[in-house]
């Protein structure tokens, strides 16, 4: 019977090295395209009690290439990033990748320093240099609810970036409360949590509270096609 086999073998063999690696070669990764597409406008956000979530929060991220920042899948992240963050049932004042499922370093990040406090992409972001006197205060993060801590940050920061139009790496001087933001969103695609640094953690019944009747219309339901076989 193993002979009559043989010809599938190659057949199948023959697809693979035809289809596989032409999939791969685009922008993006198959998994990083599959969340991108099919998730909603308002993304699921991971959490750490979740393993799969915990997993992807603690993954070093990639950079994006010149060619996936040009690419609309690129433009779809960014905007559903955008609306995730600032949807009623999230609230939050930045958002990283690896939250939604893509470990790569793009984080948005609502610049509270500028007029109208918009919210902002950054694609390829780092901290290149910390400034000024180490201050003290309350985190809270869209992966960890119900939870606040008080974090040593640095003042100000020398932040960097990939312009997704130009395509040039971009620098600039943060200070206040916006460095805050850009040191937490950074740490996210270093796998690092706020919790981490933190020098206490405490419970946020308000926040619990705030999220309640979200959580009871399913808003913070993970997808199914989002779940590993393991669950
Ligand atoms: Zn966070």
């Amino acid at each position: 019977m193993k002979h009559r086999l043989i010809p599938f073998i190659l057949l199948l063999s023959l697809l693979a090295a035809c289809g596989g690696p032409r999939r791969l070669q685009g922008p993006f990764e198959v998994w990083e395209r599959t969340v991108i597409t099919m998730s909603d406008s308002v993304m699921y956000v991971g959490v750490v009690t979740d393993f799969q979530d915990s997993l992807e929060l603690r993954a070093a991220c990639r950079d994006l290439s010149d060619e996936e920042l040009r690419s609309d899948l690129y433009g779809m992240l960014a905007s559903k990033m955008l609306a995730t963050v600032r949807s009623p049932q999230q609230g939050g004042v930045g958002i990283a990748a690896p939250q939604v499922g893509i470990l790569r370093r793009i984080a948005a990040i609502q610049r509270l320093d500028r007029e109208g406090e918009p919210f902002v992409v950054y694609p390829n972001l780092r901290v290149l240099e910390h400034l000024g006197d180490t201050v003290r205060g309350p985190e809270g993060c869209l992966s960890i609810p119900g939870r606040r801590g008080i974090v040593p940050r640095s003042e100000g920061v020398i932040i960097s970036w990939t312009d997704p139009q130009t395509l040039q790496t971009v620098t600039e001087e943060v200070h206040g409360f916006t460095a805050i933001i850009f040191q937490h969103e950074t740490d996210h695609l270093d796998g690092i949590l706020y919790t981490d640094r933190a020098d206490t953690v405490f419970a946020n019944p308000a926040w619990e509270a705030e999220r309640a009747p979200y959580a009871a219309q399913g808003a913070y339901d993970k997808p199914r096609w989002r779940r590993g076989p393991e669950y």
